[in-house]
């Protein structure tokens, strides 16, 4: 395969990177100043300054393979409709990293990644980047969502990319724990069951049992209510998939919005 003793030893080794989970919530996060936009910007002052990030974003799906965009210069893409026109004029000019990019798709040696020049910066990834790191200096790009994967494929191909944290790549899964906008309700109490379903995932956050992550399914209509579609979901088998056993976990932004949004976020360090 070409390129692989070359592309990523290349890469200057750094003291291994922490990794996120990020709860990203409503695209209005971007625009506003709440309890969860002052913890990203908290998070981006406290960490040690990454090379590169890496977003696997909830908003970035293809079918049959997994891409990373490869741009210079993505694009802010504003992918949500009917939203205030403060919102559509923010951009995101972070350059891209094509060199880690392509040296990330010669990593997955097993399942492949294909470079991709299409995509920019969906709001899965600018909409908390821009509060973490607000001078858009550091170079970002995504890994996308392969819809045709197996829970424990996306796993798989994370578990192959852990190298990317010695290389100063802050890895990134950006989704909800809870995501069901259809019983969104203003003002609401949170749900019975998103209680009860993000209770389940910090427990088995807590207790490194990412199998529960991987066999969520086997939840049935808990699952099912939490997440009608997954792809909220599956953004933090990327971050447990990178995950030593020894790393330290640090939950944030604990909360249960709009009755029916997980915010809850985490650390590993
Ligand atoms: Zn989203």
């Amino acid at each position: 395969m070409p390129g692989i003793a070359g592309s990523f030893d290349r890469l200057a080794t750094t003291p291994r990177m922490p990794i996120l989970f990020v709860g990203h919530g409503s695209p209005l996060n971007a625009i506003e100043d709440n309890a969860y936009t002052r913890s990203w910007q908290r998070l981006g002052a406290a960490l040690r300054r990454p090379t590169a990030i890496l977003c696997v974003s909830a908003h970035w799906q293809t079918v049959g393979v997994s891409k990373v965009n490869v741009l210079e210069h993505p694009r802010t893409i504003h992918d949500f409709t009917g939203f205030p026109a403060e919102l559509y004029a923010q951009s995101y000019p972070a350059p891209g990293a094509p060199n880690i990019a392509r040296a990330t798709a010669d990593l997955a040696a097993i399942q492949a990644i294909e470079p991709d020049l299409e995509w920019g910066l969906d709001h899965g990834a600018w909409s908390f980047l821009l509060h973490m790191y607000p001078e858009a200096n550091i170079p970002v790009f995504q890994l996308s969502l392969d819809r045709s994967k197996s829970l424990r494929a996306h796993f798989e191909l994370a578990a192959q990319l852990k190298r990317l944290r010695d290389k100063g790549v802050l890895i990134i899964g950006s989704g909800n724990l809870v995501h069901n906008l259809g019983m969104m309700t203003w003002n609401a109490k949170p749900f019975e069951w998103a209680l009860g379903f993000d209770n389940l995932i910090a427990a088995a956050l807590l207790d490194r049992n990412y199998e529960t992550l991987i066999e969520v399914q086997t939840f049935g209509p808990l699952t099912h209510l939490a997440h009608p579609t997954l792809e909220h979901f599956l953004p933090v088998l990327y971050t447990v998939g990178v995950a030593d056993q020894k790393d330290e976990l640090t939950f944030f932004n604990e909360a249960i919005d709009l009755g029916s949004i997980s915010m809850r976020s985490f650390v590993l360090s």
